[in-house]
């Protein structure tokens, strides 16, 4: 079974040990209600260095008012059976009153990546999100963390603060896992009823006609970006949030596809909101 950490002092205690005793720290965040998507990045992650952390940590900063925080699945028995399955040595359970104890003041904002696609539909998320990170970051103190590329703004959002604050760790992605229909497994996919999983269908199959119809030769991503939106609108339980077109390295709009362009998409299915992404080429 792995080591359970609650404590912030216990977890940097035992980082520093561990670094001084020459191991290499392979950290995998998430929040828990682990899915096979979590354990290919502990797969990876097991490979990676010698000593495996993964933190569960539901960050209340990184959701809004009106969002599902408190309804967020958590399992942390099944979690931790996981966790000992794929050989992770530690997992980091911090609360979020010694994460964010009174007073706290300081969040850290990676402007512009963090503004657009998601983050014009939830002000404030990717602030909450690279402040835990770095906070995580300087408690686990990895050499390496692995994020999914199911995320792939806060992939993107994390590379771009690690870079910009000289962090020293280093980041690799990790290709989205799916279900046999071709949905992203999500922990918030347990929040879709049994019709509205049928109708979450629409998301991977609207995904793979846009990659047709550009290897048919289709290379104006507004035309690509039109035949998405109407799969999507034609499953009367789905609601389109956006579906956009971006470069893959800054997330800015690609009008013309090419082997850089990468579709994005966010679909709202009953109280699940799905986010996807594709390379079209
Ligand atoms: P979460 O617990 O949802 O915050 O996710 C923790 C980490 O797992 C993040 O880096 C996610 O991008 C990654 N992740 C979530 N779902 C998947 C998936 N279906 N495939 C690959 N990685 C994923």
């Amino acid at each position: 079974m792995p080591k359970i950490i609650k404590t912030l002092k216990e977890m940097r205690e035992e980082s520093i040990a561990l670094r001084e005793g020459g191991e290499t720290i392979v950290f995998v965040p998430t929040m828990g209600f682990l899915h096979d998507g979590h354990r290919a990045l502990l797969k990876v992650g097991r490979r990676l260095g010698s000593t495996l952390v993964m933190s569960i940590f539901v960050n209340p900063t990184q959701f809004g008012p009106k969002e599902d925080l408190a309804s967020y699945p958590r399992d942390l028995e099944r979690d931790l059976k996981m966790a000992d399955e794929e050989g992770v040595d530690i997992v980091f359970t911090p609360s979020a009153l010694e994460m964010y104890p009174e007073g706290f003041s300081t969040h850290v904002e990676v402007t512009g990546l963090s503004d657009i696609l998601c983050g014009a539909s939830r002000p404030g998320h990717f602030r909450g999100v690279a402040t835990v990170v770095l906070k995580l970051f300087n408690i686990v103190m990895p050499h390496r963390a692995l994020f999914g590329r199911k995320d792939f703004q806060q992939l993107r959002v994390i590379e771009r603060m690690v870079k910009d604050l000289d962090l020293q760790v280093e980041i690799a992605g990790i290709e989205t896992i799916r279900e046999k229909d071709g949905l992203a497994m999500s922990s918030r996919n347990s929040y879709l009823g049994k019709e509205e999983r049928r109708a979450a269908q629409c998301v991977p199959r609207a995904m793979e006609e846009a990659r047709r119809i550009v290897a048919d030769g289709e290379a104006q991503s507004s035309v690509v970006t039109e035949k998405v939106k109407k799969i999507i609108e034609n499953e009367p339980l789905a609601v389109v949030d956006y579906i956009k077109v971006c470069r893959a390295d800054n997330l800015l709009d690609a009008p013309v596809i090419d082997e850089c362009s990468m579709l994005f998409l966010a679909v709202k299915i009953g109280k699940a909101r799905l986010i996807d992404n594709t390379r079209l080429r």
